[in-house]
């Protein structure tokens, strides 16, 4: 759908959430709808496809910039790019069929964001359409800029409540030379704190370096024990000083890269998932929580720079949901849950309620027709 299209159908739908009550106006936005079981409940009585727009519209290789349309898959990026030995450097979890629209209202990243960052530190610039019918443009490739506010940042990670990506300028990176994959065993429990400081302190940035434990690794294929996956890319001289850098880690073995596309596509249809952060400092002790937790078939993984760790429980779990969700809510940390089923988001407290983000979401969507009730700012 073009921009003045949905701008067309915002401004009819705002036209009426003014008027009537807002539900009977509220639009449910789809990329490419792998991931609309996430987040609360929205009401909506119709829908906005970004999916038919997915045009790559300018790339520029000596920029190391690319536009496309928010339906751009992520796969048809990789293609594009890679021809040019260059990558978007986002990995979010799922399927390479999400759209860079869905990725960027989302927020998504994974594991290269020990690296690279999350789509914050990506977006360069966005074409949007707010909730009030307005095409703004924000940052790079700018026509209409809003001075003085980092409106790119406030979209991104918005899950589309203030308004719905068009367009995106993101920022690409030379492809590494070399992609290897080490897997590395977790100290014992009472080496951890150091371990983690000197992994932390390493003199090179690995690509990613992520935690899984030991139920993650079989359902990988690995060894079934809690491991550290450690992605180093470079020339080949880098790499093999970054190898035995990590010798001192422990007893370690070559994975196929193949695993960080496995490890994307783990979730199961149904799964619980919830992610805990705290400082990367206190990382260790979110680990010991919540790598086994309440539910021996639960998985966990935990990205190191970043303090994140995130566990699914599959549905077919033989622990009530209540006691996995009570252990976890009362580890110390942030929580996001990233998907619950929908009689389980009663237990878990909304991430709108504060004054601020009400009266951000008010300004941008003023009828707050957009994704509506998806972070819990309604009933
Ligand atoms: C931590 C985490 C874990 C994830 N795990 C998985 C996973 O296991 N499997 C999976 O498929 N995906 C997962 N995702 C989502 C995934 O990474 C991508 O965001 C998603 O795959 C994009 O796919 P899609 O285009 O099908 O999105 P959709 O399902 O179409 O949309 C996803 C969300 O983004 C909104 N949205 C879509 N396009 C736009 C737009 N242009 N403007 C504003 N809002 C928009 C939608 O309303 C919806 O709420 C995860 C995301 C996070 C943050």
């Amino acid at each position: 759908m073009s921009t003045a299209a949905v701008q067309h159908r915002v401004r009819a739908g705002a036209r009426l959430g003014a008027g009537a009550a807002a539900p009977a106006a509220a639009i449910r936005i789809v990329g490419g709808g792998g991931w609309l079981d996430a987040g609360r409940p929205v009401s909506s009585s119709e829908s906005i496809s970004l999916a038919d727009d997915a045009a790559i519209v300018e790339y520029v290789p000596g920029d190391l910039t690319l536009t496309a349309r928010a339906g751009a898959t992520l796969a048809s990026i990789s293609k594009a790019t890679s021809a040019e030995g260059q990558w978007l450097a986002l990995d979010p979890f799922g399927a390479p069929t999400g759209t860079l629209g869905a990725t960027i209202a989302t927020g998504s990243s994974g594991p290269l964001a020990h690296a690279f960052g999350t789509p914050r530190d990506t977006v360069l610039g966005l074409e949007v359409v707010t909730g009030a019918g307005e095409i703004v443009r924000t940052g790079g490739r700018v026509v209409k800029n809003v001075a003085g506010f980092d409106l790119t940042r406030l979209f991104t990670g918005a899950w589309g409540t203030l308004a719905v990506i068009t367009e995106a300028t993101v920022r690409l990176r030379a492809r590494p030379e070399r992609d290897e994959t080490l897997a590395i065993a977790l100290p014992a429990e009472s080496e951890m704190d150091g371990w983690l400081a000197r992994l932390r302190a390493l003199p090179f940035s690995p690509l990613a370096l992520e935690m899984v434990n030991a139920t993650l690794a079989t359902a990988l294929g690995l060894d079934p024990r809690a491991l550290l996956l450690a992605r180093l890319g470079g020339n080949e001289h880098s790499v093999r000083a970054q190898h035995q850098l990590l010798g001192a880690f422990g007893d370690s073995s070559a994975a196929p890269t193949s695993v960080w596309s496995a490890l994307a596509a783990i979730e199961s249809a149904g799964a619980a998932v919830v992610r805990v952060s705290a400082p990367p400092s206190r990382l260790h002790a979110l680990w010991a929580r919540l790598a086994v937790g309440s539910d021996p078939t639960a998985l966990a993984h935990a990205t190191v720079g970043r303090g994140i760790v995130r566990c699914l429980r599959p549905s077919s779990s033989a622990t009530p949901i209540a006691v996995w969700l009570d252990a976890i809510s009362r580890t110390e940390g942030t929580h996001i849950f990233e998907r619950l089923s929908a009689s389980e988001w009663s237990r878990v407290p909304s991430r709108v309620i504060d004054p601020l983000s009400r009266a951000v979401r008010i300004a941008f969507d003023p009828a707050q027709i957009l994704n509506r009730g998806i972070l819990g700012d309604h009933a």
